[in-house]
């Protein structure tokens, strides 16, 4: 008799601790915020005259947000955190896979009119009601750092409002693309070096708003 409620105890403390860890992992509910730095590797992104490639801007920027998050004790997880090539498609599964509270693409701008200049965000066009207030609420923090001109937020893809930018089509959480200001504007340049940590902070800032 003895005997069996030896092994009986630990059996069911086992199962407990099953049933709570698998609870707790099923349903987290801390919000999680997947960063995303574009492009990466193969894919430079925009280029400038000297070299300046837009995926190393967008990475060190994602590192910087990540990290004023992480240090606030917010869970953040990373489509890439060094400069590998990551398809669009690798991109939003590994949100909805973990199941990402919200979604943050980080890019910068390039235009052919050296004047085009300041910031934008777009959102899908689908359904814009959380995402465009992800989007403004960083836009707001944004302005107040100062980035030049504010192109507001923009609903669809670039060059064709009917589409989607991948990342925010496929991500099942709200979800925005961050455009930082223009490589081929020198003056955006010069903001994106000398502000970066307060554009950094101001975009943490924002998604904290907004979770
Ligand atoms: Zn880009």
């Amino acid at each position: 008799m003895k005997r069996k409620i030896i092994w009986i105890v630990p059996a069911v403390l086992i199962v407990i601790a099953g049933g709570v860890f698998g609870f707790v992992k099923l349903r987290h509910t801390e919000p999680l915020i997947c960063l995303d730095a574009g492009h990466g590797g193969k894919d430079t992104g925009a280029m400038t005259e000297d070299g300046r490639l837009e995926k190393d801007d967008n990475l060190a920027m994602t590192l910087a947000v990540g990290k004023i998050l992480e240090d606030k004790g917010y869970q953040v997880i990373y489509t890439r955190t060094d400069d590998s090539t990551v398809s669009l498609e690798e991109r939003y599964t590994l949100s909805n896979k973990k199941h990402a509270t919200v979604f943050v693409a980080i890019h910068r701008n390039s235009a052919e009119n050296e004047a085009a200049s300041g910031i934008e965000a777009w959102i899908k066009n689908t359904s814009p009601v959380p995402d465009r207030k992800l989007a403004t609420n960083i836009l707001k923090q944004l302005d107040r750092v100062g980035f030049g001109i504010d192109r507001g937020v923009c609903a669809g893809y670039r060059g064709d409002l009917t589409k989607n930018y991948a990342v925010n089509a496929h991500t099942k959480c709200k979800s925005c693309l961050l455009e930082l200001g223009f490589m081929s504007n020198k003056l955006d340049n010069e903001r994106f070096d000398q502000n970066f940590d307060a554009y950094a902070e101001a975009i943490a800032k924002g998604i904290i708003r907004s979770l």
